[in-house]
């Protein structure tokens, strides 16, 4: 297991790397980007690396540091933003030569450790710990955020403490967008003086949704969406049984997040996107399909979805799981809609919905005016639902908005 396993990441393995090489890492980091490309990955990877007894140095994978677009390539140092103070690294790491990186030895007695997921000087904090905390009211809440008190037992009180092993202590914090803000508060002084040998690696998928201050008091560091191809290939392997149509979907429509193209092929998204293409057509040709009627099991199929969602994750509430498989639902109509408009405005671009080509057709007869419509009712009844308006009723004015997009052609024809 290498750091370099994580790919498609030029950008953040130059920010990790510059600051190995010059032997000062900041303490605290923020990886910050799209779900599901391999921030948590790379931090687990980075707090072996720094807990190693003997790192070692590698040939730099190419294409890393050939970024022409990387205005910081070479550049040693921290960027002025950070305010971490920066950590030599004790053993025996920094100053690469050229060509070359740092990474974990693999084969130590705490690389071993840091495989097994036990090892005692890397702390991997998460919402639900809540279910381990000594007190009995806390373990009894939802874990919907990431209160103080999670953040004192499980990360400011162990980072007082002295490393168990001896070298570093390192803290992975999952979701860190959903630290409440007296959580955040609280985690300042630690982000801004921690303890000696302390690194802190803060993981968010939403970062507007970081206070300024946590937010300066750490490196940033941004990831980027994968390119398709290497999700599909990804997708493939994890789920050998997917057909092929499935994994061409799921890599396209996911918009280059690995964990969430998972997702959709666990969740059976193709099989209810493909029975909605279907019904879309049926109500583009008026074949007896009245729109308010589609509300309904739009919704079914939506609650299907959700709960899914709450399988995953049993803290997350009943309104949410159901806003979350709306809108899942909801964005992969409008990929039929996006794929239609693209086909009129002639983007040389390959369709997300490649499998339904009937569907893009009868969609892309509409007029581009027509679909850009559709698309504002979709997102409308996005927004809607985010405001936790009467969901049915927003699906119904949905429907009957998207219905018109056919009358909107005629009308246009005799306008014209
Ligand atoms: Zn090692």
């Amino acid at each position: 297991m290498s750091i370099f396993d994580v790919r498609h990441q030029g950008r953040a393995h130059r920010v990790i790397q510059r600051a190995l090489n010059c032997g000062r890492m900041p303490h605290a980091y923020l990886f910050a980007g799209p779900e599901g490309v391999g921030k948590e990955m790379l931090a687990m990877r980075l707090a072996k690396l720094l807990l190693c007894g003997s790192p070692m140095q590698v040939p730099m994978p190419e294409g890393i540091f050939d970024d022409p677009t990387d205005s910081e390539a070479g550049r040693c140092g921290m960027p002025t933003q950070s305010r971490g103070h920066g950590t030599p690294l004790t053993q025996g790491g920094g100053h690469s030569a050229p060509g070359e990186a740092l990474d974990a030895c693999g084969r130590c007695q705490d690389c071993i450790l840091v495989d097994a997921g036990t090892h005692p000087d890397l702390f991997l904090v998460y919402r639900q710990l809540n279910k381990q905390h000594p007190d009995s009211t806390i373990r009894k809440q939802k874990a919907l955020v990431l209160g103080v008190e999670i953040i004192r037992y499980f990360l400011i009180e162990p980072a007082g403490r002295r490393p168990s092993r001896g070298r570093a202590k390192v803290f992975v914090v999952r979701e860190a967008e959903r630290l409440n803000e007296s959580a955040q508060n609280a985690l300042l002084k630690t982000l801004e003086e921690p303890p000696p040998d302390t690194f802190i690696i803060l993981l968010t998928d939403a970062l507007d949704r970081m206070l300024p201050t946590t937010r300066s008091r750490c490196q940033q560091v941004l990831f980027q969406w994968l390119p398709g191809e290497f999700v599909a290939d990804r997708v493939r392997s994890l789920r050998p049984d997917a057909g092929a149509q499935q994994v061409a979907y799921a890599a396209c429509h996911a918009g280059g997040s690995l964990g969430a193209a998972v997702r959709m092929i666990d969740d059976g998204l193709f099989e209810l996107k493909r029975a909605w293409g279907e019904q879309l057509v049926k109500m583009q040709k008026d074949r007896g399909v009245a729109p308010n009627e589609l509300a309904k099991p739009f919704m079914e199929d939506a609650g299907s979805l959700a709960k899914c969602v709450a399988e995953r994750d049993p803290e997350v509430s009943e309104t949410d799981a159901s806003r979350v498989g709306l809108q899942t639902l909801l964005a992969a109509l409008a990929d039929f809609y996006m794929d239609a408009l693209r086909r009129r405005c002639g983007a040389a671009v390959a369709p997300v919905n490649e499998d339904q080509p009937a569907v893009i057709d009868c969609l892309a007869a509409l007029s581009e005016r027509a679909l850009r419509g559709c698309l504002r009712h979709l997102a409308d009844a996005d927004s809607s639902l985010s405001r936790n308006a009467n969901t049915e009723l927003a699906i119904e004015t949905m429907f009957i908005g998207l219905s018109q997009g056919r009358t909107a052609v005629q009308a246009g024809r005799r306008a014209s």
